[in-house]
């Protein structure tokens, strides 16, 4: 098997990895993350060559943020549904409908969304970035999870929710919960903010994912967790905390787009044999200013 590090430093690549890709994949990676550290890696990696291992938007913001480097997806159609949910003509339609509110885009979002919105967020980020505006009103798109999530947190602004959601966290239900409370007595459940509230609300926690870990990491061996965000991270945290114990909430919390990538096209990626991320310049500019927005809030 090709080893990817190698190929990676001989090419002057760098491999970035999302938390829900593969564990062979985030082993490979020479970063991995959630979309804000990522994001953050993207913008400071010295090297020419971007190799991004997670779904479209990920890859379009690292193009964004780094005009000048190669950004390669390895696989072309690993996307993301909730991006999906949103268009510039449903912003148009609710910047009408609201003027004077600020339009605050989860990142989960196309360049082209990006670039007719006021500033972008990661779920890390959603509550600083909120309170940073000056508008009293904020149009938040495309998930009304996360956005209910943020809103709950931050009264002192008003919201409109797009009617957007993660088709994967958006299954969880409150008895769910329940039901995992029961089945592991005892343990902490600790939620993603793109499930729904009345899920969120029952929980002992929501947060990122990196804070999920961060929750996790930080405790000592023998503590019990009910995980409800991508199965991924549990196969992670056997890697970094050990000794804990972590239960996924339901069976079957999978991203397909996120697991699409294989070893096998990393190496296709490095040899240059999958095209290049390509944005239009005038778009990227646009978009990039949400985005450096979004940054410099931290
Ligand atoms: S987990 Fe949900 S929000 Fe994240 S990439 Fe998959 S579909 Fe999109």
């Amino acid at each position: 098997m090709t080893d990817v590090r190698n190929l990676a430093a001989s090419r002057d690549a760098l491999i970035l990895a999302h938390y829900y890709q593969t564990m062979d994949i985030q082993r490979a990676a020479g970063a991995v993350g959630d979309s804000f550290e990522l994001a953050k890696k993207a913008a400071s990696a010295p090297q020419k060559t971007l190799i991004f291992c997670g779904v479209r938007f990920m890859a379009e913001s690292a193009k964004i943020l780094c005009p000048d480097k190669t950004v390669i997806l390895p696989v072309q159609d690993a996307g993301c549904p909730m991006a999906d949910m949103v268009t510039p003509d449903d912003v148009r339609k609710l910047r009408e409908k609201h003027p004077g509110a600020a339009v605050m885009a989860y990142v989960n979002t196309s360049a082209e969304v990006k670039a007719v919105c006021d500033i972008c967020c990661t779920s890390s980020s959603a509550e600083r970035v909120a309170r940073s505006l000056q508008e009293e009103e904020i149009i938040f798109l495309p998930d009304k999870n996360l956005g209910a999530f943020v809103a709950a947190r931050v009264p002192e602004k008003r919201f409109i929710l797009f009617d957007g959601h993660c088709p994967i966290h958006h299954r969880v239900t409150a008895d769910d919960v329940n039901a995992a409370r029961n089945q592991y007595p005892g343990a902490r459940i600790l939620l993603h903010p793109e499930c729904p509230p009345e899920a969120v609300a029952l929980a002992d926690g929501a947060g990122s994912t990196s804070w999920i870990l961060q929750q996790v990491e930080q405790t000592p061996p023998g503590s019990r967790f009910i995980i409800g965000t991508e199965e991924g991270i549990i196969e992670r945290l056997r890697e970094t905390a050990p000794g804990r114990e972590c239960f996924i909430l339901k069976p079957g919390f999978v991203c397909e787009d996120m697991k699409k990538t294989t070893h096998d096209d990393v190496v296709r990626a490095l040899n240059g044999e999958i095209p290049a991320v390509t944005l239009d310049k005038a778009l990227m500019e646009q978009a990039r200013k949400s985005l450096t927005r979004m940054m410099a809030v931290g």
